[in-house]
């Protein structure tokens, strides 16, 4: 599979939080979300809901307004004024005919809404449409375009072009170019690579470092028996070379 793929396979099902009071609704909620594979975690009030996003970030919230305690549009405003939690989508029940709470709502920043009583099946409609609207924006955010001479890095898709030729990286191949094109001149060793690419929490030998390189200059390079963009730095470890892209 290639990493576009990689990418575009979002992982696990989308975790959806449902904040409301009433025993009932939460539960009907809860059971037509399931029913289309989407994980489901519940909060009663809005604390224990600011609580749990906190802990373990949903990928999207439904959000009552009645809510005992922080109501949910303070609830809403706290999300958006943390920049951890800015962009998360939240669709928010309101009460039947309450256009106050509607204008309101939007205002403090819930994507989009729905009116009680509501069809289960509309509600989870409108949370595949936050959830993809999201995705879009996100996908656009993180997306931004290396490009040198001959190669392009397309940071969002993960997607590797050498002289308009698409190369199939793995992840750890694609991570390490990003990291090496973000700090172009400068020498690494394997250690510091290991650390700053692999991420500390990982075992593996200098030696990987190793390995990774000659896989990306087979993938990068003209020739890699003379490598001219990824250069071994005898003792010491490997530094970017932006230059021989021209
Ligand atoms: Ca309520």
């Amino acid at each position: 599979m290639s990493l576009a793929e990689l990418a575009e396979r979002k992982g696990p099902n989308p975790r959806v939080l449902v904040v409301e009071d009433e025993d009932d609704i939460r539960t009907l909620v809860r059971y037509n979300l399931e029913q289309e594979s989407f994980r489901v975690d519940e909060a009663r009030d809005g604390a224990e809901a600011y609580d749990l996003i906190r802990r373990r970030a949903p990928d999207a919230v439904v959000l009552d307004l009645m809510l005992p305690g922080m109501p949910g549009l303070e609830l809403c405003q706290k999300l958006r004024a943390d920049s951890a939690t800015r962009a998360l989508p939240i669709l928010m029940l309101t009460a039947k005919g309450s256009e106050v709470d509607r204008i309101l709502g939007l205002e403090m920043g819930a994507d989009d809404y729905v009116v009680k009583p509501f069809s289960p099946r509309e509600l989870v409609a409108r949370i595949r449409a936050v959830l993809r609207r999201a995705q879009v924006n996100s996908a656009a955010a993180a997306g931004p375009i290396y490009e040198r001479g001959r190669l392009r890095i397309d940071m969002g898709t993960y997607e590797v072009f050498v002289d308009g030729q698409e190369r199939q990286l793995c992840l750890r191949e694609f991570e390490l170019l990003r990291f090496f094109v973000e700090h172009p001149m400068r020498v690494y060793s394997r250690e510091q690579l290991l650390d700053l690419v692999w991420g500390r929490d990982v075992f593996v030998e200098p030696r990987t470092v190793d390995v990774h390189v000659r896989r990306l200059r087979r993938q990068i390079e003209r020739d890699d028996s003379k490598p001219e963009l990824i250069l071994t730095v005898r003792s010491v470890g490997y530094r970017f070379n932006p230059e021989a892209l021209g």
